[in-house]
């Protein structure tokens, strides 16, 4: 298994197992179950159980068992938001094929009067970011622009034919939270490069994967992610192609 040197000096990725997995993670650093490149594959079988995943943050995103809607961490509560976009709590046994959580720290609080766009709010995000990995939490209102995705039955097929059945609506004007992250491109692969937002309502009503937001007004908080921890399940290994790093061999027992 390798990492990459550039997303080492980026992120200080490890892969973590056996009691390592049960243990809480210190401030600035994000705990993941899988890649996204296993995702992208069509792995949508659970693996990680969310309540494993909560020990591990309280602020988070990724998906659900079978691919069963999109996965939204919020003050240390797993809600996974159907095809429809409607919500139901995940309760703590089911697993997770994809997810990244963190304890969210706050370095930089920002507050919002005048209505951002899209464009605008990720601008302002990336103005105030000192390091190239990001926990983002908005509080405020939002028109948001969602998805989210059918479940799945095997044999899956691979996330980009999938996401060619997605749902998107649009919540207009809710009270609602963006949790999510800011991740570099040299972690392609193993994350989402740049922004990868999930939206949920105060109310619990709705929410989804965010395609494009507009921010009210409200307040931004984000928080830098300087160290990666990995659970690579059975069958998951690192993105191939990049250059040979010794990572401590390590077994599963998740
Ligand atoms: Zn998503």
């Amino acid at each position: 298994m390798a990492f990459d040197p550039e997303l080492i000096a980026a992120l200080h990725p490890r892969v973590v197992a056996g009691a390592e997995l049960e243990r809480a993670e210190p401030a600035h650093a994000a705990f993941q179950a899988a890649t996204i490149d296993a995702l992208l594959h069509g792995r949508y079988e659970g693996d990680l159980k969310i309540a494993t995943l909560l020990r591990h943050g309280d602020l988070g995103l990724g998906t659900v068992d079978h691919l069963d809607g999109e996965l939204i961490v919020v003050d240390r509560e797993a809600w996974s938001a159907r095809v429809d976009g409607s919500l139901r709590r995940v309760p703590g046994d089911e697993r997770t094929p994809f997810a990244v959580a963190t304890p969210f720290r706050p370095d930089v609080e920002l507050a919002v009067e005048e209505p951002l766009e899209h464009d605008a709010l990720l601008a302002l995000i990336d103005r105030n970011a000192r390091d190239p990995a990001q926990a983002v939490r908005v509080d405020g209102v939002l028109d948001v622009h969602a998805r989210s995705v059918p479940r799945q039955e095997p044999p899956y097929r691979p996330l980009a034919e999938v996401v060619q059945e997605q749902r998107v609506f649009d919540l207009r004007g809710v009270e609602g939270t963006l949790v999510g992250f800011r991740f570099p491109t040299v972690a392609r692969g193993v994350e989402v490069p740049g922004y990868h937002l999930h939206a949920i309502a105060v109310d619990r009503s709705a929410g989804g994967h965010v395609l494009r937001c507009r921010l009210r007004n409200g307040t931004v908080r984000i928080g830098a992610v300087t160290d990666l921890h990995l659970e690579l399940p059975p069958g998951v290994d690192l993105p191939a192609g990049q250059p040979n790093v010794d990572v401590d061999a390590v077994e599963h027992r998740g």
